[in-house]
């Protein structure tokens, strides 16, 4: 069966005189065009929906995060902690998983706003999915939106939402390798956080070598330490959020002199 369509064509015949012929290369091929061209489209349109999500989310001065990694890094807890601190000023959550309400019930029990979106099979949160949450949101004017993406990372760094940051959890229970095995994912990153550091003496996970590999798929990304558990770097992270939020309120401010700061969605 052809990997790419589904399809079940044959892709070797044999001939009357026994002589075996494939068809396999070509048809692979062919589809692996007709693929491509697909994903082109998908991609645009995404990126059209993408720019409106950002206009709309500037002309509100919302910071919208898309925060991704792996499932179990630490995306939620990290967002509850985040919650519990306060430090963050107001912020609400668009939660993206398969199936199940479990993290927007957690999210709503730390005290924030929150669309959950259940993306069935698909892997990843695309932007239509956050057009429509963030009409349902309604994020108050200079608050923050938290887009917790599928837990994946891969296909999540190939859909742009119309955030104005990305940001990578990466756990100490993963492999200091991940950047250099998910490249896209890390060099797609604004900030890397490094989740779980109470773990950290009881696992082989190389801190400084995981930095630096995240530095060679993407060189000068900020890199953060912190644990949801105990709260330590939770300052780090949410100073990083309220620098985030003063540039989008300068941006704007900056906007309003003069044309030449519009959001722009970049691959
Ligand atoms: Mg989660």
């Amino acid at each position: 069966m052809c990997a790419i369509c589904g399809c079940d064509h044959p892709h070797e015949h044999v001939h009357a005189d026994g002589t075996r012929h494939s068809h396999a290369h070509a048809h692979a091929e062919h589809h692996h065009h007709e693929h491509v061209e697909v994903e082109a489209r998908v991609l645009a349109r995404n990126d059209a929906i993408a720019e409106r999500n950002a206009a709309w989310l500037a002309a509100r001065g919302v910071l919208a995060i898309n925060l991704m990694g792996a499932p179990g890094c630490g995306k939620t807890s990290l967002l509850e902690r985040t919650l519990k601190e306060r430090a963050a000023g107001s912020l609400a959550v668009i939660e993206g998983d398969q199936a199940t309400a479990n993290d927007a019930v957690r999210i709503r029990a730390a005290g924030a706003a929150v669309v959950q979106v259940n993306t069935g099979t698909g892997c990843h949160l695309d932007a239509s999915m956050v057009e429509r949450s963030l009409r349902e949101l309604a994020p108050s004017p200079g608050s923050v939106v938290v887009i917790e993406n599928v837990g994946n990372l891969v296909c999540p760094a190939l859909f742009r939402l119309g955030e104005r940051r990305r940001v990578v959890v990466l756990s100490v229970t993963e492999g200091d390798d991940k950047p250099l095995k998910y490249p896209h994912m890390f060099r797609a990153a604004d900030l890397v956080l490094i989740s779980k550091m109470d773990l950290a003496p009881h696992v082989d996970f190389d801190v400084a070598s995981a930095a630096s590999n995240a530095r060679l798929v993407n060189p000068g990304v900020a890199v953060l330490r912190l644990s949801a558990k105990t709260g330590s770097g939770l300052r780090d992270w949410t100073s990083w959020l309220e620098r985030e939020l003063e540039g989008l309120r300068d941006g704007a401010h900056r906007r309003v002199e003069g044309p030449g700061d519009a959001p722009r969605i970049e691959r």
